[in-house]
């Protein structure tokens, strides 16, 4: 099993080594693909748990306990590639960098592994190429 989350962590928890317990506790391996995490203020991560199923809903539950709202990332970008007339604008706003201008060839490449649909990109394009839909 392989899902992403967003976990949100309160101010008086944002400073607990929760997700390292987890991997620890539970065997579950925790990619983390986003993060905005400041002391003493509410901290959003974008995870990847990938593990057996049952270790990831029992890593869900003692995250929940301590405190994390988890969410799961349900949704996806999708993107016609074919229109793109590579101007960029949707690389600056891509903080992932799941969007990047190729050096050589001065294509868009997109990797849907770093995106953690923020929607940043849909706004920022010209030809209005992006569009968030849920997971099928
Ligand atoms: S939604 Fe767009 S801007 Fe946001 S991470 Fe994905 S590709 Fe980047
Ligand atoms: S903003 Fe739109 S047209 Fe410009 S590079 Fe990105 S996808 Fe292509």
């Amino acid at each position: 099993m392989n899902k992403r989350y967003i976990f949100t962590f309160s101010p008086d928890i944002v400073n607990r080594p929760i997700v390292s317990e987890i991997a620890k506790h539970y065997d579950v391996m925790v990619n983390i693909l986003n993060a905005d995490v400041t002391s003493g203020r509410e901290g959003k991560l974008v995870v990847e748990l990938e593990g057996a199923d049952g270790n990831i809903v029992q890593s869900l539950e003692y995250a929940k306990e301590a405190g994390v709202e988890c969410v799961p990332l349900e949704k996806q970008l999708q993107f016609d590639q074919d229109q793109c007339v590579a101007c960029g604008s949707c690389t600056a706003v891509c903080f992932s960098g799941a969007l990047m201008m190729d050096a050589d060839s001065w294509e868009l490449l997109f990797d849907p592994e770093k995106c953690v649909v923020c929607g940043r990109c849909v706004k920022a394009c010209p030809l209005q190429l992006f569009r968030i839909a849920m997971e099928e």
